[in-house]
């Protein structure tokens, strides 16, 4: 099974390829059809196994699909969610995120803690089409509605065990009641 069998765009099966990608690892095989027939997905897998990806390739496909409508003007709104238990996870995901994306028009944006949250407002000025953020940090954003979250699609809580076990259920609660309803966003 080849990554362009999985029904993936030319322009993501290209950045894969040039990272030497050459098929699916046993959790994107499972994933990626999952998530590209929009249901929602809980997965376990170790690191190293390709779980990044897993859940970021399906979800670059979506968000870049030219047949499902988008605003006709303006900016378009921050459409995919990826919350993460740390700083480190959050700069590797948004690295992976990068990567992955690099032939195609979205843009994604890192949000933690521990950076000036001045820049990061002036940031989330412009276009940001995929979030990847630290839950503390994001909170502070909502609260002072610095951000919209209403346009959300896609939610991944990425490593969720970890998450709870670090104490962020309060926080990661209300990020996402900041979100659509659940029939209304997929989430992982
Ligand atoms: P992760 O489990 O997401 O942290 O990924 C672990 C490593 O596997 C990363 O360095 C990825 O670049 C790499 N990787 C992800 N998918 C594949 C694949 N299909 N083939 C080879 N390497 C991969």
């Amino acid at each position: 099974m080849s990554f362009i069998s999985l029904g993936l765009s030319d322009e993501i099966i290209r950045a894969v390829t040039e990272r030497g990608y050459t098929i699916p690892t046993p959790i994107q095989l499972e994933s990626i059809p999952a998530i590209l027939s929009g249901r929602d997905l809980l997965a376990g897998a170790q690191t190293g196994t390709g779980k990044t990806a897993g859940f970021t390739l399906p979800i670059l496909h979506k968000l870049s699909d030219k047949s499902i409508k988008g605003p006709s003007s303006g900016r378009p709104p921050i459409r995919a969610l990826i919350l993460v238990p740390t700083r480190e996870l959050a700069a590797q995901v948004e690295e992976s995120v990068c990567g992955y994306s690099k032939y195609l028009k979205l843009s994604s944006m890192v949000m933690i803690g521990g950076i000036n949250i001045k820049k990061q407002i002036s940031r989330l000025r412009s276009r940001v089409d995929i979030l990847v953020a630290t839950p503390g940090r994001l909170l502070d954003h909502v609260q002072q509605k610095n951000i919209d979250l209403s346009h959300i699609q896609v939610l991944v809580l990425d490593e969720a065990d970890r998450m709870l076990d670090m104490g962020f259920i309060p926080q990661v609660r209300r990020i996402v009641r900041s979100t659509p309803p659940r029939n209304n966003r997929q989430t992982m």
